[in-house]
């Protein structure tokens, strides 16, 4: 095998019990060198425990970890070629950030000049390149951020693990940073296992998601294929709005009682008894609830016979008012029949 066909880290059947507590419960994947790989589910679903058994400070109860086809077993954390980016930074408050970001050269006893040299272009690519001097607490929650990336990525670790990293940092800078991060990690190379509960930041930033559920995968894919093609009910709820719909209701629209999702965005308005396209599932029903999000607007659908559809439309030439007069109409549902997803 060539050094880039063995995976940056490969999990296979790993578990970890607490107890009766499953916190990983016989997950395998394989991460590509070079990838951006998300770890994506709810608080309690294991995402924090994966993070710790790659970086060895906690071991598995059964199953095999390797990093770069090397076996983890036995292998202590300063050992691994992995550094670890907390939500929470972890900066030393009484250094300043230049030291901050050369702690991890100054612990390896490079040459002062050397550490000096390395931080500022570490600073520089953070852009931080003027702050050397000042403390964290004279950062903002975003510049924090940064000098923690900085300072994990100074020793050029082959795998960085963040552990919800932007979750301290209101919305926009964490959309901000969001993009930021991505370029950064295209930029250096480096594999990046990203854990996040937040199911938009997973697909705007990954090559590839991991979907947990109390501790095991419920699917692996690339952000088009976990959102258009979810293979679960849970992966369809948790990532975008899903749209279930199931058995007699199912039948209706679609001639099988097969279970399905549709995604909100797919599907059109219209006045009842409208004809729709070749092609289209149809449906009619009430609005029963509409919120006004102002590049666009949320309908709930009562659909006659039971069930309901959540409708996102853009308000390309509706205004506010017109909106939220729709409520209480009676509506006709269209979309493309290959926008089913059966589950
Ligand atoms: P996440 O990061 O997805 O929120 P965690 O990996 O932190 O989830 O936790 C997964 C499950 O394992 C939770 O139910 C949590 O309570 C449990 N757990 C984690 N660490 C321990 C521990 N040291 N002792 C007991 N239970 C734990
Ligand atoms: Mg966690």
């Amino acid at each position: 095998m060539v050094e880039s066909e063995v995976p940056a880290v490969s999990f296979t059947n790993v578990h970890r019990h607490f107890g009766m507590v499953r916190a990983v419960d016989g997950v395998s994947f394989d991460i590509v060198d070079g990838e951006f790989f998300s770890i994506l589910g709810p608080s309690g679903s294991g995402k924090t425990t994966c993070l710790r058994l790659i970086a060895g400070f906690d071991q598995p109860t059964a199953g095999r970890i390797m990093i770069h086809g090397q076996t983890t077993r036995g292998v202590p954390p300063y050992e691994r070629d992995v550094n670890t980016v907390f939500q929470d930074y972890a900066l030393f408050p009484h250094m300043t950030v230049m030291d901050n970001v050369a702690y991890g050269l100054m612990v390896k006893k490079v040459a002062k000049a050397d550490q000096r040299r390395r931080a500022l272009e570490m600073l520089e690519m953070v852009k931080l390149a003027d702050m050397g001097g000042r403390k964290p607490a004279q950062l903002s929650g975003g510049q924090r951020q940064r000098v923690a990336l900085a300072r994990a990525l100074i020793n050029r670790p082959r795998v960085l693990l963040l552990d919800e990293p932007l979750g301290a940092l209101d919305l926009k800078l964490r959309q901000q940073m969001q993009i930021e991060l991505k370029a950064l990690q295209r930029q250096v190379g480096i594999t990046f296992i990203y854990v996040t509960h937040d199911q938009e930041e997973a697909l705007i930033m990954s090559d590839r998601i991991a979907v947990f559920n109390v501790g095991r995968i419920e699917q692996i894919g690339t952000p088009g294929e976990i959102y258009e093609r979810p293979a679960t009910a849970f992966v369809a709820g948790f990532v975008g709005v899903s749209n279930l719909l199931t058995g007699e209701i199912a039948a209706r629209i679609t001639g099988s009682n097969t279970a399905f999702s549709v995604r909100p965005e797919k599907i059109r308005l219209a006045e009842p008894g409208n004809p729709a396209p070749e092609g289209s599932c149809t449906a009619e029903g009430e609005i029963h609830n509409v919120v006004y999000l102002g590049a666009a607007s949320r309908y709930v659908v009562a659909l006659d016979g039971g069930g309901e559809l959540i409708v996102i439309e853009q308000n390309l030439d509706k205004s506010a008012a017109q909106v939220a007069a729709s409520l209480g109409q009676r509506v006709r549902l269209a979309w493309d029949r290959r926008h089913n997803q059966p589950l």
